[in-house]
């Protein structure tokens, strides 16, 4: 590609209002524009990051027999009230009505649309197993929507979704889908972890996050040293309790709360102060199995908890009473009349979502109850602990290390909701009817890119790993115009690369060296070829990889500029 022709804006000054590195190479680099709060349009050169991540995918994909589909982006309220995740996803939902007053939602996700269009064409078990995915532009009503593509209100995701007899079908899916998404952040060339993640209410399903390293990022992670216990530190916490929910461990204390049965009897149980700026909801499932939570001022933390327990907890606006009472209020297990309001449960002004989660179990006797924090190395209340570095894990194993990491995949063994809330079944062999087994798997497309820079920069901007890069090398002519030598050199070299198979940028834009330098780094090219007068005099062009500190030579010669 000719520069010239490439719309290319980049910029030197750092945008105000762009707080992490990604956010603010990708507009200096004009990867991308702000629209709106979380909407950004993708530039020529932004695409072209975005179509290779997508390529990589979709080649992973295929070799796991994952087929392609394409499902609407807006989606009928009917589903999403038979699965009851209508009233469940809350305001993160943009809902929307047509001219015949039906009402409609933009798919924050796709687990009833694509359970909908199982359920019309699969009748049979020899029809299954059946993975199938999408690439497509998911909107959530993010209440904090940041970080540019990193916390996006549309965005766009890879979806997929599998469906089996039983429950080995499914982990056989779910272990191809996990090997399948190693592949993908490898060819990234992106240093990850996987790690245990919350699955909620729903009992027994397993769930893991895949996370870039990086220190911008919004989760913790605790990770042992030895004997490979690595989990997202929200449900470090609340699975290795011994609480109602937990798995053996130690992380989680029951709180002895003799006679008291509200959640403001709870706050007074634990002499949570006047004070307080943090305000908190808790409410418990419908089953009596607990459920959290929260939410301070703007950071909603019980939206993160929403999506993980649908149907159960609901992303609330703020100590909205009614809503709790219509929600859980009624519900066998629910705390009954609405107590569940906790308005200060926290005395500090919170920097971030990840800073505090605070919970609370009710098993008809106790309230058991969590915190913790990056703030606080101390827990908050004397009955509850934090994982923090430097505690032995919970399998015994080594100590925990707490990293930071950007949540770029999500798989999840849904077991049969969706299936069974949505009528779906298949007739097994001896012709009796059966409810699928699901498992859903998603990959945050826009976030990676992103995600990638987080971790891959330098004081110049964006070093992409070759996979992703743009382009895989730029060819810099010096005083191309006065000098019809460089500029046959360079359209020879641009045409010969180009029939090489190489991704190459011919910067023809007629710059000083100077600001195409400066661009070149600032877009990341891995590779640079300088071609001079000079050099060609000597019969050599100058070299300079991105992340090398000197330049070197490299004969005038395609395979020699290959070996590079
Ligand atoms: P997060 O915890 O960051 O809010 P999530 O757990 O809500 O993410 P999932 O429902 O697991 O997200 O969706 C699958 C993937 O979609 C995530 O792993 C992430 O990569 C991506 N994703 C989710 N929300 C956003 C967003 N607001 N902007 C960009 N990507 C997102
Ligand atoms: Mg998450
Ligand atoms: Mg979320
Ligand atoms: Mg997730």
């Amino acid at each position: 590609m000719r520069l010239s022709r490439l719309a290319l804006a980049t910029t030197k000054e750092t945008p105000a209002d762009a707080e992490i590195v990604s956010h603010q190479l990708m507009l200096r680099a004009g990867m991308i524009r702000r629209l709106g709060a979380g909407l950004y349009t993708w530039s020529p050169l932004g695409m072209r990051v975005l179509r290779k991540v997508e390529a990589i995918i979709r080649a992973e994909m295929a070799a796991i027999d994952a087929l392609e589909i394409l499902m609407p982006a807006v989606q009928p309220a009917e589903l999403w009230q038979e699965s009851g995740r209508w009233q469940a996803m809350g305001p993160l939902m943009l809902r929307m009505t047509d001219r015949a007053e039906r009402e409609y939602c933009f798919g924050p996700t796709h687990e009833e649309v694509v359970t909908d269009y199982i359920k019309r064409d699969v009748r049979s078990y020899k029809q299954l197993p059946l993975t199938v995915y999408q690439i497509q532009t998911k909107f959530r009503d993010e209440i904090r929507p940041r970080f540019g593509l990193m916390r996006a209100r549309e965005f766009i995701m890879k979806d997929a979704y599998s469906f089996h007899m039983d429950d080995a079908g499914l982990d056989h899916e779910y272990q191809a889908m996990r090997g399948a998404y190693a592949k993908i952040l490898d060819r990234m060339g992106l240093d990850y972890r996987v790690v245990a993640a919350d699955s909620g209410a729903i009992g027994g399903a397993k769930s893991e996050e895949f996370h870039v390293l990086a220190h911008s990022g919004e989760d913790e992670l605790a990770v042992a040293s030895e004997g490979g216990y690595a989990a997202n530190i929200e449900a470090a916490v609340t699975r290795a309790g011994d609480g109602p929910r937990g798995a053996p461990g130690a992380a989680l204390k029951k709180i002895d709360t003799p006679g008291v049965t509200t959640i403001a009897g709870l706050a007074e149980h634990l002499k949570v102060p006047e004070s307080a700026t943090a305000k908190a909801i808790v409410v418990m499932g419908e089953s009596g199995d607990p459920v959290l939570l929260m939410l301070r001022g703007d950071h909603m933390l019980n939206a993160i908890k929403a999506e993980q327990l649908p149907g159960i907890a609901t992303p609330l606006t703020m100590a909205d009473e009614a809503t709790i009472r219509e929600h859980f209020g009624a519900g066998p297990g629910s705390l009954g009349p609405v107590n569940a309001t906790v308005e200060v449960i926290a005395d500090h002004a919170l920097a971030n979502v990840a800073d505090m989660v605070v919970g609370a179990n009710y098993d008809g006797a106790h309230f058991t109850g969590f915190n913790w924090g990056r703030d606080h190395p101390e827990p908050r209340f004397a009955d509850l602990r934090n994982i923090v570095a430097g505690d032995t894990s919970p399998d015994g194993q080594g100590t925990i290390d707490i990293l930071r990491g950007i949540e770029v995949g999500h798989v999840f063994q849904l077991g049969d909701k969706y299936s069974r809330a949505l009528n779906l079944t298949v007739l097994n062999e001896s012709g009796a009817e059966v409810v699928p087994q699901m498992g859903c798997y998603g990959f945050g497309v826009s976030r990676v890119v992103a995600a990638a820079i987080e971790q891959c920069h330098d004081d110049a901007g964006i070093v992409w790993p070759a996979a992703i890069a743009p382009f895989e090398l730029v060819i810099v002519p010096i005083k191309a115009d006065k000098s019809q030598a460089v500029r046959d050199a360079c359209e020879t070299l641009y045409s010969e690369l180009k029939a090489a198979g190489v991704d190459v940028a011919y910067d023809d834009r007629g710059l000083r060296p100077g600001p195409m330098f400066a661009d070149a780094e600032l877009i990341g090219i891995p590779h640079r070829i300088v071609v001079s007068d000079r050099g060609l005099e000597a019969g050599r062009l100058e070299y300079k990889g991105r992340a090398d500190t000197e330049n070197s030579d490299v004969a005038h010669d395609i395979d020699a500029i290959r070996d590079k």
